[in-house]
């Protein structure tokens, strides 16, 4: 794999927005930040597997994934250009 799938970005947006869904939402109902911490589990095995620079395994932003969705992006440490399809 030599590129970031465009759908892992948008899920690992999506996780972080339940993250903080339920992170509000715990101190009303404790509950809740028992989904917290799963989203949270989740969007870190995500991160680990899949938003990773494809030529070096750097780790990335998602704020910074999902500018290079739109524009021409080089990763930080090697210098490869990010390709997001
Ligand atoms: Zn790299």
């Amino acid at each position: 794999m030599n590129h970031i799938s465009r759908k892992d970005i948008n899920l690992g947006l999506i996780f972080v927005i339940l993250f903080s869904i339920s992170i509000v939402g715990g101190f009303i109902k404790w509950p809740l930040f028992i989904f917290a911490g799963v989203f949270l589990f989740s969007y870190i095995v995500l991160d680990r597997k899949r938003l990773r620079c494809p030529n070096c395994g750097a780790y990335e932003n998602l704020d910074r994934l999902i500018y290079a969705k739109n524009h021409v992006h080089h990763c930080r440490r090697c210098g490869e250009r990010i390709k997001i399809l």
